[in-house]
């Protein structure tokens, strides 16, 4: 099963679940609609009414982030991942590296986690190195320590999907040599059987994924879908993504 995950990030209005509706059209007409899940993250403000409509529909509905705590606390304007489960959310992603550079610690992020699962949420965990650790040869060690310092063993491993998400290919329309990610994505696998004892969790990978490079993911066989940014805010370049993976 391939994932195609959209991540809005600051954007979206009631109305913007059109988008979701041509999306959810395409997929119900797709040939290859049984080969893979699509799950769309949109602003907090939207989840609740996106969820109910998608409900029985095959498109599920994510949180961006969720606060490191149960059910209520006294926190400002956070959000749990009880509240999340309780208005339909389905999945949530935990550590982006927007969050992560807001001040998300590796012990807040173990926290969101163990929360989210809690709930029943299924987690996509995002991990990546920046430019400047890249530049230096550091890609392999940092990775492995967002993995180790966050995951456990006792963490179903079946609710948990990893994307992989360089920061310096977020929104910049630059990813990695097939070669790269290649290497990279089966290093993290590595880390991931280490942790979880034989078996992996799913890997995606995120960063200026579009319509045009989604064919070189493909020969990537370790790659089990992808988070999208800035093309899953099109209803068209969405579709296209899954079209071309397909071709
Ligand atoms: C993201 O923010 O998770 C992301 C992958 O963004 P983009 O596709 O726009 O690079």
């Amino acid at each position: 099963m391939k994932y195609f995950i959209g991540n809005w990030k600051m954007f979206g209005i009631p109305s913007s679940i059109n988008i979701l509706n041509k999306i959810n059209s395409f997929r119900s007409r797709d040939i290859n609609r049984n080969k893979y899940r699509v799950v769309i993250t949109p602003p907090y403000t939207l989840l609740e009414t996106f969820a109910k409509k998608f409900k029985n529909k095959k498109i599920m509905i994510g949180s961006q982030n969720c606060y490191q705590k149960n059910q209520f606390s006294s926190n400002t304007a956070a959000i749990s991942p009880y509240m999340i489960k309780k208005v339909g959310g389905k999945y949530t992603l935990i550590g982006h590296s927007d969050n992560r550079a807001e001040g998300d610690t590796n012990s807040m992020l173990k926290d969101k986690v163990k929360f989210a699962l809690k709930n029943n949420l299924k987690v996509i965990f995002c991990i990546g190195e920046n430019k400047l650790q890249k530049n230096n040869n550091k890609t392999f060690s940092v990775l492995k320590s967002q993995l180790n310092k966050v995951l456990e063993k006792r963490f179903n491993k079946n609710n948990i999907i990893v994307a992989y998400e360089p920061i310096w290919s977020i929104g910049t329309g630059k990813i990695p040599s097939q070669k790269d990610l290649s290497k990279t994505t089966i290093h993290i696998k590595k880390v991931l059987k280490k942790i979880f004892k034989k078996n992996s969790p799913l890997i995606l990978y995120g960063g200026s994924v579009d319509e045009n490079n989604v064919k070189v993911f493909k020969q990537i066989k370790e790659i089990d879908g992808f988070l999208i940014g800035g093309a899953s805010k099109s209803s068209k370049k969405f579709i296209d993504i899954i079209k071309n993976y397909y071709r």
